[in-house]
């Protein structure tokens, strides 16, 4: 063998290693900047010997892949459902069957948790990921391997091989931080949130484009290994699937006794809520693989299987009367008022409804007796309504189809969900909602100043948008409610110190539709200037990494609007930072590459808002919670005790304010 095909097997073989680690074990063994640094490596080689390209590589798993049609493909072994159930009872009487046919009295059982996601077919050849296949309608389904290349804790090539031929079954599924960073980046944005995790993770997998599916913290959960095994048992089988480097979850039980079962069940009733991924219920297998071959199946489902539902909290509710909402874009988003009632441990007055679709599928009508769930999400939603409790006359929700601000005509384009308010610049709600924008945290991030202050401002006609801030002054704040002479200073302090915040920051601040955080730091860093950015053509912009056609043309309309240069030549006269400064860029570094950071406490040299701040700057990655990834923890005063203790536990190292300015001065 060359010299250099040895090397790229040996490369391939390592990031596999600390990529199964990492993904699967949870317990990383490489900094994710030497992980970047060999898979570089390994690109660089492949590249240069395309004689040696593999499918099968670590270097695959970034996507690129477009896929128009998926392949339609007959499963070799049907992928059935499960038969449910929902008490107790309903589980004796199974238990009672499978007696029955199998002859025993006792029958071992596996439990495992129902995850909450889209079924996978993944098939392997000679320890090598060949394809995989969603579920469709159980005798066929589409492959979608492209797109599941791009989930690192699948395994392309097999730590361990189990069989020559085999097939493995499991649940893609979207853990929740991640669902919920996604959100908020669509929030930010100004995009419509996804509505639930599972429903994201289905979705996901019949994006054309792969490395859009990469971009998504996908996950996969083992549940079945098909066909013939070496083991006698469900469990072994699954445990032998685990140390091939297949992520099945070890919260797995096997039970003696249905009493066992029972158990089971009744912990994760209520330590369900403290996973980080949806699950529904709880699925028990007759565990000997024997046994479960005499019992077979029926024409939906294994006599062998049965899934326990854990009850959704519902509660019965009145629709009171319908609200409707104007976002920073124009959206309109309806929100339902309830009678107050109890669910899941709080008092719940409102649910969302989405848009006008949903209250049409629901056929929602004012008095209705309703019934509200406690889903994912934070805000409950209704999922139906109680037809017999509905009073005669009621008649079917109108849409509203003016703005209830500003009484412009509502818009609906094709493929929207939402009705718009097209009323941008005139629509006092959008425009006070732009300006609190603009003075948010991520972006201007204004002591003292809220949105309760900026309606005040904006309806005392002290305040059109956001470049008239610059103008105020304190002796006309002061009349405003309850405002105290000191308090109106400190705004104005507040505006003032503001010019400082960096371009990227400001460019947030503006409130371009899809330029979100991250967008905004790109642009920044790419035009360097807001005149750059604003007299880009289309094809510059999307020249740009990272920039698609559905930002460029945001971006252009902005420019395009006489009223948006008004605004950024004002902000220019009053001193904001439209350019980036270069001295700043000075203060950045890579000297936190690959790292993750966890601040906690109070600080006296930075706010913590500078802090992380600083931490990016310097390529560092902050991270909310403590775990076995976090390299340092800076602990300012009053850092609560707990995250102290775990950090112990952990060894991870605890530096201080003066020794993390210390290791940025290298
Ligand atoms: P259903 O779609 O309600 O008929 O339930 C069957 C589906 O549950 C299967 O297709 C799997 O995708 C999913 N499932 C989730 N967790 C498990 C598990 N631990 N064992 C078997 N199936 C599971
Ligand atoms: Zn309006």
């Amino acid at each position: 063998m060359s010299k250099i095909k040895v090397k790229i097997e040996q490369l391939r073989k390592d990031l596999r290693n600390h990529n199964h680690n990492y993904y699967v074990l949870d317990t990383p063994s490489i900094s994710d900047y030497d992980f970047d640094i060999l898979l570089k490596e390994l690109e660089t080689l492949e590249a240069d010997n395309p004689e040696f390209y593999d499918a099968n590589s670590p270097t695959q798993r970034v996507g690129g892949t477009v896929t128009k049609d998926f392949n339609t493909v007959t499963h070799k072994n049907r992928m059935y459902s499960l038969a449910n159930s929902y008490s107790k009872e309903d589980l004796l009487d199974w238990e009672n069957r499978v007696k029955k046919i199998v002859g025993v009295e006792q029958i071992e059982y596996t439990c495992e948790l129902k995850y909450d996601g889209a079924s996978i077919n993944l098939s392997y050849q000679n320890g090598k990921l060949v394809n995989a296949v969603t579920r469709g309608d159980g005798f066929q389904g589409d492959e979608v391997t492209a797109n599941i290349k791009t989930i690192s804790s699948i395994p392309l090539v097999l730590q361990e091989n189990l069989l020559d031929n085999f097939e493995i079954r499991g649940e893609i599924i979207l853990p929740l931080k991640g669902f919920h960073k996604m959100n908020e980046d669509r929030e930010e944005a100004g995009l419509e949130l996804y509505r639930n995790p599972r429903n994201t993770a289905s979705g996901s997998l019949k994006l054309q484009d792969s490395s859009l599916v990469a971009e998504r913290p996908l996950d996969c959960l083992l549940y079945q290994v098909v066909g013939e095994s070496k083991f006698e048992t469900h469990a072994k089988t699954l445990e032998q699937a685990r140390k091939a480097g297949f992520k099945v979850p070890i919260d797995l039980r096997v039970c003696q006794s249905i009493d066992e079962v029972f158990e089971f069940i009744e912990y994760w009733d209520t330590e369900r809520h403290n996973l980080d991924y949806e699950t529904d219920g709880v699925v028990i297998k007759v565990n000997s693989l024997h046994y479960q071959e005499e019992l077979g199946y029926t024409a939906k489902a294994p006599r062998w299987a049965i899934a326990y539902k854990f009850k959704t909290e519902q509660a019965i509710s009145k629709l009171v009367s319908i609200d409707y909402q104007v976002g920073r874009t124009g959206a309109i988003t309806p929100v339902a008022n309830l009678k107050p009632v109890q669910l899941a441990g709080t008092t719940v007055k409102r649910a969302s409804i989405h848009n006008a679709d949903q209250i049409a599928k629901l056929d929602l009508r004012i008095n209705d007796t309703i019934f509200v769930e406690k889903g994912g999400e934070i805000i409950p939603k209704i999922v139906g309504v109680d037809l017999e409790k509905r009073p005669q006359d009621s008649k079917p929700v109108e849409y509203i189809t003016h703005c209830p601000d500003c009484k412009t005509k509502l818009e609906r384009k094709e493929g929207d969900a939402k009705h718009y308010c097209p009323n941008v610049y005139g629509c006092p709600t959008q425009n006070k909602e732009r300006i609190q924008h603009f003075i948010s945290r991520k972006a201007m991030n204004i002591d003292g100043l809220g949105a309760e202050t900026i309606e005040l401002l904006y309806d005392a006609n002290l305040i059109q948008n956001y470049a008239d801030l610059y103008d105020l002054r304190a002796e006309q704040i002061i009349p405003l409610e309850r405002m105290a002479e000191k308090s109106a200073q400190n705004i104005v302090a507040g505006i003032q110190a503001s010019k400082k915040i960096p371009f990227e920051k400001v460019l947030y601040g503006l409130g371009i539709r899809y330029v979100g955080e991250t967008v905004a730091k790109k642009l920044a860093r790419h035009f360097k200037s807001i005149d750059k950015l604003m007299t880009a053509s289309l094809e510059t912009l999307v020249s740009v990494d990272e920039i698609g056609e559905r930002i460029a043309q945001s971006i252009l309309d902005f420019s395009n609007d006489l009223l948006n240069m008004q605004l950024v030549e004002s902000l220019k006269q009053y001193g904001v930072q439209l350019e980036i400064d270069e001295s700043q860029s000075t203060t950045q570094s890579a000297i936190l590459q690959g790292k993750k950071l966890v601040v906690s406490g109070v600080f006296t040299k930075f706010s913590r808002n500078e802090l992380k701040q600083s931490i990016e700057d310097n390529g560092g990655k902050v991270s909310s919670s403590i775990s076995s990834k976090t390299d340092y923890l800076i602990a300012g005063d009053k850092m609560g005790p707990a995250k102290r203790t775990k950090a112990e536990k952990l060894e991870i190292k605890i530096i201080s304010e003066d020794e993390y300015i210390l290791l940025i001065a290298g």
